[in-house]
């Protein structure tokens, strides 16, 4: 195994993971260049995946089709909260796309707290929410809940979603990690940044390392919002991993009227990117109406967005 180190690591960090290399069993060779040190790693490495000495490495870059999320690059997930009908999705796609999204989002099983809720389309909203992101040239990220549906939905979609109600599925994030598909990782809502980067290492263990994270917010006593988004995840995580973070603030939030604010401090605060959901008939919504963008809401905050990225360095690719 090759840890490819951050530019500025120090040389206290370097010692550190040296020695924690060493107390694993395994060898290690450093070679210092010029602009990276690498450190080789020869012996079993699945302890090292044990481990969160992700610590160090530089900033992965995962992509998603053909964008690419993290080490500077942005990812714009946006759409409805779940694929309704063809016509619905279509006309949601063409407006986030032109204003500026790079990923189509849209749930096709949705996991809903009443059993009574409309739960998703199934196979049929895979296949609308495939058609809109071809159609519309946007790779497609939607919700897997349950080990049985990965094989449908990575048939239809460029990354799969793990909820934040399955954040430790232990079983189905096993599952993730043994195929191709990149991931987003959502917070549970009772979860720690450390539960996070734990359920990421057991995608990342399995061999899969396309892993993005996603703050949604957490519970809390506040009842004025949905949730508490954690804002200081993202500098969190970045402190801690080299896998991009992206931050929802549709969820974290629930409502309209903070989304934006909290989806420009998002980027403020270094994430690689935001996922919103946005609707053009939020009263028609079938989940998560009230919480949803009017597309010229979200084309307003796209404009933002792209004045932050380039304070902050960043590519919306
Ligand atoms: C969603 O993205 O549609 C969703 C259900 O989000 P979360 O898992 O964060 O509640
Ligand atoms: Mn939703």
């Amino acid at each position: 195994m090759i840890i490819v180190l951050r530019p500025h690591s120090t040389p206290a960090q370097i010692d550190h993971i040296l020695e924690r290399i060493q107390e694993l069993g395994l060898r290690s060779h450093l070679s210092r260049g010029e602009l990276r040190t690498i450190i080789g790693v020869i012996g079993d490495e699945s302890k090292l995946q044990a481990e969160p000495l992700s610590a160090l490495p530089e900033d992965s870059v995962v992509k998603v089709g053909s964008v690419r999320v993290g080490g500077g690059f942005m990812a714009m997930v946006a759409g409805p909260c779940a694929v309704e009908s063809a016509e619905v999705l279509d006309g949601i796609a063409g407006e986030v796309k032109a204003a500026g999204a790079n990923i189509l989002r849209g749930g096709a099983f949705k996991p809903r707290t009443s059993p009574y809720s409309f739960q998703g389309l199934g196979e049929e909203g895979l296949k609308i929410l495939r058609d809109a992101g071809d159609k519309h040239g946007m790779p497609v990220v939607t919700e897997v809940m349950d080990p049985r549906q990965l094989d449908v939905v990575s048939r239809y979609a460029d990354m799969v979603q793990v909820g934040a109600r399955n954040m430790q599925n232990f079983d189905l994030l096993r599952e993730v990690g043994q195929t191709d598909r990149p991931v987003l990782l959502k917070r549970g809502m009772s979860a720690t940044v450390r539960d996070l980067l734990m359920s990421a290492e057991y995608i990342l263990a399995e061999g899969n390392h396309q892993v993005v994270l996603c703050e949604r917010g957490v519970r809390s006593f506040e009842d004025s919002t949905r949730n508490m988004l954690d804002m200081s995840a993202v500098p969190n995580v970045k402190g801690q991993s080299h896998l991009p973070i992206i931050v929802d603030p549709s969820h974290a939030t629930g409502r309209p009227d903070l989304i934006p604010a909290m989806a420009r401090a998002a980027v403020a605060a270094g994430a690689d990117g935001v996922h919103v959901e946005v609707h053009n008939c939020p009263e028609k919504a079938l989940s998560d109406g009230p919480q949803a963008l009017l597309p010229a809401q979200f084309s307003g905050l796209m404009e933002d967005i792209r004045r932050l990225a380039e304070v902050v360095g960043k590519t919306i690719s």
